[in-house]
């Protein structure tokens, strides 16, 4: 009976510590400090997802899979800009060129493609624009070219899903330009290492590639990719199905479990550090940015009028000559009053007139940094020296501000 009962009493005091080791805060703690965090560089949160599953889901979903934080494009842009608001701790942006599903072979040669990006660079930020589909020469047509130049112009990486040959030329098209390659260009890893090496600009995701540590650990060609290439390479799970959206987890999991094939230093870099290192010094400069319409590196043919508080930038949309109608993108950046409103002119100060055609002004966009305009029919009907003239109605002050220009 007394060894019943005894028996008895360590039971349950085992129970007791169990239940007191399991409860205890600081060992939960140390549990979730342990797991590595992620980060997932490939999420698409398009339409038919957003339909699928709430936005507030999806946080969770990215919380429960210990991202440190995703880039998020998608098809339109209203999933990526709810996530945003939801975490902008989480949620990293890029702008994805696509307006539904199933634009991935039209939008190269779309113009309404390429308008919906610079109506959104306008009004948005961004780390990166993608992720889209390109391959091959195509790359070097008129609106995958413009897009290189958007990127750089915005401080934007490319995040690409592309064969080799348009990556290659992609990067030809500009010297400051960075190319995140999706799905790592589902090429073989002795192609991968080859394009990273040549490139130095260049970085992959790892999106879709379940055959990476399939199996639990890496195969040598992939160990000897990572560590030839230990600062480029990076995480995705692409989510381009709605249901996809759940795979973050277990995703992140299984990279965690391949991941220990690699040196603690060099899975850390793989799993977040490296898109980290890309993207998150840029979101930075980015986001903090009153607006990335204003952010602009100044173009050859951009026109930059500041005045104490604000700036005025002017971009005709062709190049000016004599006697040929042109529209010129003008953006007011600073604090915008609900009243701010600008004119644009152009007057030959030397002749005392100005453009004998009447142009028309239409608001394109307007946020609390910037106020857009597009000033068409603009005719500049004798060479000679002209002057860009501003007037800035704002705050119930007026001013005026002039930039001088030659037309030949
Ligand atoms: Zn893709």
């Amino acid at each position: 009976m007394s060894g019943h009962h005894s028996l008895a009493k360590i039971v349950s005091a085992k129970l007791l510590l169990v239940a007191t080791l399991s409860t205890t805060p600081t060992l939960l703690q140390a549990q979730s400090d342990n797991e590595l965090p992620i980060a997932d560089a490939h999420v698409h949160y398009s339409h038919d997802s957003v339909e699928l599953t709430p936005p507030e889901r999806v946080i969770e979903i990215m919380r429960e899979a210990g991202l440190k934080f995703a880039l998020v494009s998608s098809s339109d842009d209203n999933g990526t800009q709810l996530l945003s608001k939801l975490a902008p701790d989480l949620i990293i942006p890029g702008l994805r060129p696509y307006r539904r599903r199933g634009e991935l072979s039209s939008w190269f040669t779309d113009p309404a493609a390429l308008e919906y990006v610079e109506q959104l660079l306008s009004t948005n930020r961004y780390a990166s624009i993608g992720e889209f589909h390109i391959y091959g020469d195509d790359a070097e047509l008129p609106i995958p070219k413009r897009i290189v130049q958007l990127a750089e112009q915005h401080n934007l990486v490319l995040h690409a899903h592309a064969d080799a040959d348009a990556v290659e030329r992609l990067l030809a098209q500009s010297d400051k330009v960075k190319v995140l390659w999706a799905h790592s260009g589902f090429d073989e890893p002795e192609a991968i290492a080859a394009m990273l090496a040549k490139h130095d600009r260049l970085w992959a995701d790892l999106a879709f590639r379940s055959e990476v540590g399939s199996g639990g650990s890496l195969s040598k060609e992939w160990l000897a990719l990572f560590k030839d290439h230990p600062d480029r390479m990076m995480l995705g799970t692409d989510t381009y199905t709605p249901e996809r959206m759940y795979f973050i987890p277990s995703h992140a999991d299984s990279a965690r479990v391949w991941l220990k094939s690699l040196s603690d230093e060099l899975a850390e870099k793989v799993a977040w550090k490296n898109a980290y290192d890309l993207l998150m010094p840029i979101w930075e400069e980015n986001k903090q940015s009153s607006s990335t319409a204003c952010n602009a590196v100044a173009t050859t043919d951009k026109t930059i009028l500041k005045s104490q508080n604000y700036s005025v930038h002017l971009e005709p949309t062709k190049t000016i000559q004599v006697g040929d109608a042109v529209s010129i993108k003008m953006t007011f950046c600073g604090d915008t009053a609900p009243n701010t409103s600008l004119s644009l002119d152009a007057t030959m100060p030397a002749h005392g007139h100005g453009t004998n055609y009447k142009h028309e002004h239409s608001i394109e966009a307007r946020s609390a940094n910037t106020v857009q305009y597009l000033v068409e029919g603009v005719v500049l009907h004798m060479p000679g020296q002209w002057q860009w003239e501003v007037e800035v109605r704002a705050g119930g002050a007026r001013e005026t501000l002039t930039h001088s220009f030659s037309v030949q």
